[in-house]
Parts: C-alpha cells; structure tokens; sequence
C-alpha cells in the first residue's frame, strides 16, 4: 500500500483530528488545512485547525477560516481525544513554532502524527509520512487524497484547494507547474472556484502596509558587481516605525528576481528576538533549497527561507558571499 493510501486508511478510521500547519503560513499551508477540515467534515468526522501565527488578511475570505485557533492555548484545553495529528506543509517540526510542544505531548501520549508535506528539504520526522517534492503544492496531494478516500469536493474545498496550487505555483508560473496541475485545477473550476475572485483577493489587493513596506525595502535594493545576485532588507527600526507584521512584507523577494540578469533574490528582515529571517528566490538554475541550508534553512529548489542568529549585516554578507559562489559554481 502508498503510504498516501495508509494516510486515506487512517483518515477513514478516525474521528477526530487536530490539524496544523506552519509558522508565517502562507496560502499552500492555510487552504489545504480548511480543504481537509472541510472534507473530514462531509465525511461526518470532527476537526480542530490550529497554527502557531494569526492567518494573513489576504486569506480571511477562505470559507471556515474562522475555526483556525491561533497559538496553542485553546489546544491545551482541549487536548486529547484526537484520533491523529495532521501536519501540512510544515517541512521540519521547528516550523510548527508554539505548536511543536502541544503537538509532542499529543505524541508523547500515543497520538499519532501523520505529516503531509512536498519540500525537497522535509524531514520525515512523524509516525506516518507523505512527502512528495513532484506535488506543486500540499493542496494537490490533498486532492488526491480526497478522490482515494472518494470524498467529493465542493465550491467550498474547490475555492480553498485552487488558492494552495495558484500561490505555490505563482499563479502558475513556476516549473513545478504540470499538465497534472492543471487538470487537477481545471477540477477545482468545475467544481466552483472563483478563478476571478480568487485572484482579485490573492494576487491584486494587498494591504497598504505591503506597499510601505516594499517602498521601504526598494531603497535598499543592492546588486552584486556580477549583476546575478540581488537583496534587499527591513531593519527592526524600520519595521516598527511602519507598524508591519509578517504578512506584510510576504513577497517583497521577488522584486529582486525580477531584474534582469539575476539568478539568486534575497530579502532579510530582522526579527524582535535578535533572528533574522532570510528569504531566498532563484530564476533558473541555483538550488534555494540547498543554499538555504547552509544556513539551517530549506524549502524548494526556487524558493527557500531560513532564520538566522545573528546580528544583521554579518548574516547579510555570509548570504551574499554564498549566494554569488552558489550561481559561479552551479552555473551553466
Ligand atoms: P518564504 O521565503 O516565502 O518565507 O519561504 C519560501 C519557502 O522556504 C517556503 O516553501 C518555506 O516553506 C521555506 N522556508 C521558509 N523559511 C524557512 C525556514 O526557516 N526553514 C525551512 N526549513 N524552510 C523555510
Ligand atoms: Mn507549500
């Protein structure tokens, strides 16, 4: 048997599930977790949806995503019971932030974890593991999932599973875009996603945060002598003087991979407790995944992210200095 066929098995026995994702989720993370909560209820069974970080605002039209608790305090008061925890798109249990504890006493005390996840960097860390690096998003593996189990989707699940693939896949613009991704979606059409609304709501209207915050960022853009690798960055002061959370500055590294010539894209934000986080982006040929983990970090081969101890031009120049040697060595 698959081991997606042993995750629809445990799925069909149980009853009740606790169902997680990662920190700063993002849209893959935040629509599978409301598909999945969706179908398990069609299917009669009850779930609890927790994240360790609040939902970005862009995502608050998602159906149900009003039952996503955030940070562990309900979970430990209504701990137990739980036929399995579900973990998606969470690459390495870190990821799982305030969550990881509640979700290690849930094992400790002989609840399994099932982890559903498509980085090339995952670790199989729980007791049943489904990690397909070939899925463009965890929300194509939730759909067949679902058509194993032979659970329907609806406008509902259909609108929460079209936003997993359209932002993993950059509104379909990235390589891990298939002829299977597409008919999978064109399924999420049929059966009632909003492909306009939908749009409108993820890709064209953002916070007017976002834009303070990329105007902030812009004023650092820098391009290294070779012109293949670019960055940018937000200083805590910055960052607090405009008042800006983690949503808003989502997507600002692209800015840099826009320009032409470069290969490699960073952006580094300084966090408030001393870290900072390091968002990487290559355009055709330089493994993300692999130069994010020379610095604890993962992700996909376009698209990773690490954080980092450190104090923030140093983290900067070790970044860059990796970066330049990333695309002269893997250069073709
Ligand atoms: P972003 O730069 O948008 O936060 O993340 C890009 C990709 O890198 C995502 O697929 C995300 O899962 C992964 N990623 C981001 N931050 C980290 C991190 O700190 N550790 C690991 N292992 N992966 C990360
Ligand atoms: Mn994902």
């Amino acid at each position: 048997m698959s081991s997606l066929s042993r995750v629809a098995e445990e799925l069909k026995r149980g009853g009740r599930f606790l169902i997680v994702g990662h920190v700063m989720p993002d849209g893959d993370c935040i629509g599978s977790m409301l598909a999945l909560s969706l179908a398990c209820e069609r299917a009669g069974k009850e779930t609890v949806l927790a994240l360790p970080g609040p939902v970005p605002s862009i995502y608050s039209f998602l159906p149900a995503v009003d039952r996503i608790c955030v940070g562990p305090a309900l979970l430990q008061r209504g701990a137990g019971a739980f036929s399995a925890v579900v973990i998606l798109d969470t690459s390495v249990p870190e990821r799982l932030g305030n969550l990881e504890p509640v979700i290690n006493e849930l094992r400790a005390s002989g609840i399994p974890a099932i982890l559903i996840d498509h980085h090339v960097s995952a670790a199989a860390y729980a007791d049943l593991n489904f990690i397909d690096p070939g899925a463009a998003a965890v929300g194509e593996i939730i759909f067949d999932l679902l058509k194993l189990l032979g659970w329907q989707i609806d406008k509902m699940i259909a609108t929460c599973l079209y936003v997993t693939v359209a932002t993993d896949t950059g509104g379909f613009r990235y390589e891990t875009t298939t002829a299977a991704t597409h008919r999978r979606v064109a399924e999420f059409i049929e059966a009632g996603a909003n492909v306009r609304e939908i749009s409108l709501r993820v890709f064209e209207e953002k916070p007017f945060k976002n834009m303070e915050a990329l105007r902030a960022a812009l004023n650092t853009l820098e391009l290294s002598p070779c012109g293949r690798v670019a960055w940018m960055s937000l200083t805590r002061e910055v960052a607090a003087g405009l008042q800006l959370a983690d949503e808003h500055t989502d997507g600002i590294v692209s800015y840099g991979r826009m320009i032409e010539g470069v290969e490699v894209a960073l952006f580094f934000r300084e966090m408030d407790d001393g870290r900072v986080k390091v968002s990487f982006r290559s355009k055709n040929f330089v493994n993300a995944s692999r130069l994010a983990a020379q610095f604890g970090g993962g992700g996909h081969p376009r698209a990773a992210g690490a954080v980092v101890q450190g104090e923030l031009e140093r983290i900067k120049a070790a970044v860059i200095e990796a970066a330049v040697a990333a695309v002269r060595e893997e250069g073709q």
